[in-house]
C-alpha cells in the first residue's frame, strides 16, 4: 500500500495553502497565530521551495538561493516568525566586483557605494544623490512607464561602468533588466542599499526546520507530497482543492504555486472573465538559471578576503543577453566559510549561480543535456581559478543544475527563478475579485521576489484571508443572533 500523506488530514479547513515557499509558509503561520484552521499542502518531500538546500556525501551541504538578501527580512522574520529566527541573519560583510570596467570590495550600502561613485567612479555628487533619493522615494503608485535603463541614464549618461555597478547585482537578485520598470528596480535596489546584503547563520536547511517547528506550535497541519491537482471553484467562489486523491473543503485557499500554474492548471481558465484570461496569458515569466556546486576536500580553507558573493564577468560591457546566453561570461560566485554552518562539519563551499534562458535547455536530448552540464561545471572551475588558485585539485565534489533542475523540484513554469516580470503583479491581486476566495502569493512582478518580497506578500495575503475570514465570521453571527431574536 503506499504511503497515505494525508491521513487524518480533515474533510475541512478554514484555508488551504499550496506551496511551502516563503511566501506559502509565512501565510500559513499568520493565519494559523490568528486561530485559523490551516492545511499546508507541499507536492515536494521538503519544504521551503526555492529556498532549499541539498546534501553529499562528505557533511557538505549546498544552499541554492541563501546568497544574500535585504535588512528587512530581520523585521519580516521578527514579526512573522521568532526572534531565534531574526536573531540569526547576519550580514555579509565583502561583497566583490571583478570585470574588465572594475574590480572593487564593497559593504554594499549607500554610505559605501556614495563614496566608491563619488571618489573612484568621479562622479558628480549632486547626481549621486539625485539617483539614491529618485530610487528611495519610488514605490507602488508611481509612473510605470520609465525603465530603469531611462532612469540609470537620467543620471549617470553615458557612464556603463557605473551602470554596471548599479544593475549587475540587482540583476542577479531578481532577473530585472535595464528594460523593466524603473520602480522594480528602485524598491530593491533601495532595500539592500539601507544596510548591505545579509544571510541566514546555520543555513537554509536550520532555517526551514526552525520555520517548520513554528507552524507546528501555531498548529498548522503540515503535509507533504501532496501535489495539488484542482482547486474547485462553483459559483464564484472557491469551494475545495482535490489533492492525492481527496476532496477538502475550504473557506478559502492561498496558492503559493507559480502564478500561471494556479491560474491555468489548477482553476481552469473557463471559470475566469475574458479579459483577466487574457492578462494572465500576457504575464511574462522571469528567467531561469544554472548553477555549479562547488565543495573543497575537508581539510582546505579559503582566505575570507576572497569576498562572499563576487560578481564576476568577462564581458567587456553590461548586456542583458550576454547575461542570458549560454555562453556565459558573467558569473556570481558565494562562498560559504566554516561561520556559514557553525553547528555542522566546518567546510568551505561555493556555489557559482548564472541567469539562463528556460528554452535553452528544455528539449535537449539526454546525452547532449548531461554533456552541457558537465561542460558548465568545467567551465566553471575554469573561471574560478582565478579567485580559488588550482581549484581542480582542491574539490571534493562538483555538481551542476540547470532550468530543468528548478522546474523538476517546485513546478515552476520554465523553472523561473523569480517568479514574473511586473505585469504579474496586478494580475496576482486581481485574484480574489475574480474569485471569492482565491488567493495567490508568491514570488510575482520582481518586487515580491527573493526571500524578502516572498515572505513579504505571504503576511500581505495572510491579512486579506484574515479580513474576509473574520467578515464571514461576523456575517454569520450576526445571522445567527437574527434568528435567534
Ligand atoms: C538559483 C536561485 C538563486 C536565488 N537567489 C536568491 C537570493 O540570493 N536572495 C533572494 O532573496 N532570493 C533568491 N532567489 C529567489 C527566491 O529563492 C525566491 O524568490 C523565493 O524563495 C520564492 O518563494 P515563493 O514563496 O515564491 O515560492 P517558491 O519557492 O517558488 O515555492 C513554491 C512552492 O509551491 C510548491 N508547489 C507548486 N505547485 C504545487 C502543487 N500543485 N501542489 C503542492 N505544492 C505545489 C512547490 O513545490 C514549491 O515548494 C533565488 C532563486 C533561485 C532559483
Amino acid at each position: 500500500m503506499p504511503k497515505d500523506f494525508l491521513k487524518d488530514a480533515k474533510d475541512e479547513y478554514d484555508v488551504v495553502v499550496i506551496g511551502s515557499g516563503l511566501a506559502g509558509l509565512t501565510a500559513a503561520n499568520m493565519l494559523a497565530r490568528n486561530g485559523y484552521n490551516v492545511l499546508l499542502l507541499e507536492q515536494h518531500y521538503k519544504l521551503g521551495g526555492m529556498a532549499t538546500w541539498f546534501k553529499r556525501p562528505g557533511g557538505h551541504i549546498f544552499d541554492i538561493s541563501l546568497h544574500g538578501f535585504p535588512y528587512g527580512m530581520v523585521k519580516s522574520c521578527r514579526r512573522y516568525w521568532t526572534p531565534e529566527i531574526a536573531d540569526s541573519i547576519v550580514q555579509l560583510k565583502h561583497i566583490r566586483f571583478d570585470n574588465p570596467m572594475f574590480s572593487l570590495t564593497t559593504s554594499f550600502n549607500r554610505d559605501d557605494f556614495t563614496k566608491l561613485l563619488i571618489e573612484q567612479f568621479q562622479v558628480d555628487p549632486a547626481a549621486v544623490h539625485g539617483f539614491f533619493d529618485a530610487a528611495r522615494k519610488m514605490d507602488f503608485q508611481d509612473d510605470q512607464h520609465t525603465t530603469t535603463g531611462e532612469l540609470l541614464n537620467r543620471f549617470f549618461p553615458g557612464r556603463e561602468d557605473v551602470i554596471r555597478l548599479l544593475m549587475e547585482p540587482i540583476t542577479y537578485a531578481n532577473g530585472s533588466t535595464l528594460e523593466d520598470p524603473a520602480i522594480s528596480y528602485g524598491i530593491v535596489f533601495s532595500n539592500f542599499m539601507s544596510k548591505g546584503v545579509f544571510t541566514f547563520q546555520g543555513g537554509t536547511d536550520r532555517l526551514i526546520h526552525l520555520m517548520e517547528a513554528e507552524m507546528r506550535r501555531n498548529g498548522v497541519d503540515i503535509r507533504i507530497k501532496c501535489d495539488v491537482e484542482k482547486i474547485d471553484c462553483q459559483g464564484g467562489r472557491v469551494r475545495s482543492v482535490t489533492v492525492n486523491g481527496r476532496t477538502i473543503k475550504t473557506k478559502a485557499v492561498v496558492s503559493n504555486a507559480n502564478l500561471k500554474q494556479t491560474i491555468f492548471r489548477l482553476v481552469g481558465e473557463e471559470v475566469f472573465d475574458r479579459d483577466y484570461v487574457d492578462e494572465a496569458r500576457a504575464v511574462r515569466l522571469n528567467n531561469s538559471s544554472t548553477q555549479v556546486y562547488m565543495a573543497l576536500k575537508p581539510d582546505d580553507t579559503i582566505e575570507e578576503s576572497t569576498g562572499d558573493l563576487l560578481f564576476s564577468s568577462t564581458a567587456p560591457l553590461f548586456r542583458t543577453e550576454m547575461l542570458l546566453s549560454r555562453e556565459i561570461t558573467s558569473r556570481t560566485f558565494s562562498f560559504y566559510y566554516p561561520r556559514t554552518r557553525p553547528q555542522g562539519k566546518p567546510r568551505c563551499l561555493i556555489v557559482s549561480s548564472t541567469n539562463a534562458r528556460y528554452e535553452d535547455w528544455a528539449d535537449l536530448p539526454e546525452d547532449e543535456y548531461q554533456a552541457s552540464k558537465q561542460d558548465l561545471v568545467e567551465t566553471t572551475l575554469d573561471a574560478l581559478d582565478k579567485y580559488v588558485p588550482n581549484i581542480r585539485d582542491r574539490i571534493a565534489h562538483a555538481e551542476a543544475s540547470t532550468p530543468r533542475t528548478f522546474q523538476h523540484y517546485t513546478h515552476h513554469v520554465a523553472g523561473a527563478s523569480f517568479g514574473t516580470k511586473f505585469e504579474g503583479l496586478q494580475v496576482s491581486f486581481d485574484l480574489p475579485k475574480q474569485i471569492a476566495g482565491l488567493y495567490h502569493a508568491g514570488s510575482v512582478g520582481i518586487i515580491m521576489s527573493g526571500w524578502l518580497g516572498a515572505m513579504n506578500y505571504g503576511r500581505m495575503v495572510a491579512s486579506d484571508v484574515d479580513n474576509l475570514l473574520a467578515t464571514n465570521c461576523s456575517q454569520a453571527d450576526a445571522a445567527v443572533s437574527e434568528v435567534g431574536s
